[in-house]
């Protein structure tokens, strides 16, 4: 399941390709439902239910990087098709 979410870990850029992943300001008063985050994120939240329930890892709109929400660590193209497979076998 993919999505895009507002919620980020304080990634400003791509560790990747060093792009800019802020979007839009998040309105003063919603800030409170946002921690310290003052602007929403271009990020792709990836979703594996099975996994986790909620975002497990983080996907750059830019270059397609996928890397792990927990440990930063980035994935390599197989082992994301690999995770996408297993998901899709449990469902
Ligand atoms: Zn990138």
């Amino acid at each position: 399941m993919l999505l895009t979410t507002p919620k980020f870990d304080n990634i400003t850029h791509c560790p990747q390709c060093m792009e800019d992943l802020r979007s839009e300001p998040i309105p003063k008063h919603l800030r409170k439902h946002y921690g310290s985050h003052t602007h929403f994120s271009k990020l792709i939240g990836i979703e594996f239910p099975e996994l986790y329930d909620g975002v497990s890892f983080w996907q750059c709109p830019f270059c397609k990087t996928v890397w792990d929400r927990w440990t930063g660590r980035k994935l390599t193209a197989k082992e994301y098709a690999r995770m996408c497979k297993r998901e899709k076998r449990r469902t």
